[in-house]
């Protein structure tokens, strides 16, 4: 049912899982050093809302994200560039970074009410996986061991460029010059799979025993592992940033691929930047903008999954606090409405297909928000709008089945002012009914005359 981009053959593909009505998925997650942007928090979105369409449409998901708690910190902060790493001298230190970051993330997850993951795998807690790969790697003579490091051999992978549809010569130009220099190193794009801890990594913190002595893992050979671990191989989809294409998604796939001689995951997708003033989110621009920097300016998290829900997620996304004002407005809009409906009954059957559809296309969200509006804009009544909107809801994640309950908790003084104008409406006393209006809205809620009698709402 669902059609999705697939980055790996660049055309819509229908979906069709490996097992019937079950989704293997795996998205990429952060690295918890640091608190991450609204720019990685667009990336793990993307997730959520893969999950949650494949399960509106009846699937049973098992979601898999990783944890990267494997940093390159060593104890003299050679690199410089962190604070973080100057502040860690020991592997307590390691960890208790990590875990104050791990719980920060999860923090912002919950804010942006995305659904747990499954299975959330540290890559300090995966080693030994780490290690079989790579030694599976070695043994096909795939991978080969220098002084300083253990590289996956790029030239014994020739579909190497698939998902980015490179050149390879051009992409080699491209290679990340941050890998150990290397004498032995037989070419630039080789990549990493275990440092051995000499030179400039001789007082990286974590550190492990392994075949090619005290050492860490590169940076892609955990997802590889931890994929495998928990969902096996081949997978049906795996997603992440657009960031992570090259070369972290191209490392996954030849590792797996050359140590399992099967495909890593059947269906690719990747989101697109959220750009911040037009441009690319950095610390260096002083526009590291994180969800308390929202918060704190008295946007909520939700208004924030809102925008994020405006732009289609292979378009890029242009932060500005205009738009977030836009978003929370909208958001607030939607719960004040919602607010008079009564219980839900039979929904609008006609909306529920062309919602379906929309997600089922691509993951249009931006078309599934319009069909919302559209369907509390109709004249259905509003126990059968609440009915489709909370089923809407379940893809969407924008809570409105708790904002509605609680905004159905009227205060006593509100239902007797509402009794008291009905009997002075009735008495025809319209300045009194008009100071009870008054009273009402001071009370934080709306009270509207229709033909069918009075509609209370509450205030957003
Ligand atoms: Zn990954």
């Amino acid at each position: 049912m669902l059609n999705i981009f697939n980055s790996l053959t660049r055309k819509l593909e229908a979906l069709k899982p490996i097992k019937d009505k079950q989704v293997g998925f795996y998205a990429c997650g952060p690295t918890v050093y640091n608190y991450v942007h609204i720019g990685n928090l667009r990336s793990i979105l993307l997730g959520d809302l893969i999950r949650r369409v494949l399960e509106y449409d009846g699937y049973q998901v098992k979601h898999v994200m990783n944890i990267t708690d494997v940093g390159h910190l060593t104890s003299d902060a050679d690199t410089g560039e962190d604070k973080m790493e100057k502040e860690a001298k020991t592997e307590m230190d390691v960890y208790g970074i990590a875990t104050k970051y791990t719980r920060a993330f999860l923090e912002d997850m919950n804010a942006l009410n995305m659904l747990p993951p499954h299975v959330m795998p540290k890559a300090s807690e995966h080693i030994a996986e780490q290690i079989k790969l790579i030694k599976l790697l070695i043994a096909r003579d795939i991978a080969y061991e220098s002084d300083e490091a253990v590289y996956f051999d790029v030239s014994k992978f020739p579909s190497y460029n698939q998902l980015t549809g490179q050149k390879l010569g051009s992409m080699m130009l491209g290679a990340r010059q941050d890998v150990v220099r290397d004498p032995k190193k037989r070419n630039p794009i080789d990549f990493v799979l275990w440092f051995k801890a000499v030179g400039r990594y001789q007082n990286h913190i974590l550190r492990w025993d392994s075949p090619w002595g005290v050492g860490f893992p590169g940076w892609h050979i955990e997802c590889s592992a931890m994929s495998a671990k928990y969902l096996g191989q081949p997978f049906d989809i795996h997603a992440g940033g657009i960031d992570l294409k090259f070369p972290h998604h191209s490392n996954e796939i030849a590792q797996s691929e050359a140590a399992a001689k099967k495909p890593l995951a059947n269906i690719w997708v990747h989101g697109e930047h959220l750009l911040i003033d037009a441009s690319k989110m950095a610390k260096s621009e002083g526009n590291f903008v994180t969800l308390k920097t929202l918060t704190d300016k008295g946007y909520s998290p939700l208004a924030f999954r809102y925008l994020t829900l405006t732009a289609h997620y292979r378009t890029k996304l242009n932060f500005t606090w205009d738009a977030l004002t836009a978003a929370q407005n909208a958001l607030n809009n939607l719960y004040q409405e919602i607010s008079s409906y009564d219980q839900p009954k039979v929904g609008c059957a006609e909306f529920e297909q062309h919602f379906q559809d929309a997600i089922n296309d691509d993951l249009n969200l931006p078309q599934a928000l319009a069909i919302t509006h559209d369907l509390v804009r109709s004249e259905y009544p509003g126990s059968a709008k609440l009915q489709s909107l909370l089923k809407f809801d379940q893809v969407l994640g924008l809570k409105l089945k708790e904002t509605w309950e609680e905004a159905r908790k009227i205060p006593d003084v509100v239902s007797r002012f509402i009794g008291s104008r009905e009997e002075a409406r009735k008495a025809k006393n319209f300045t009194k009914a008009d100071e009870l209006r008054k009273a009402i809205e001071k009370e934080g809620y709306l009270v509207e005359d229709t033909p069918d009698g009075y509609r209370l709402k509450k205030k957003f």
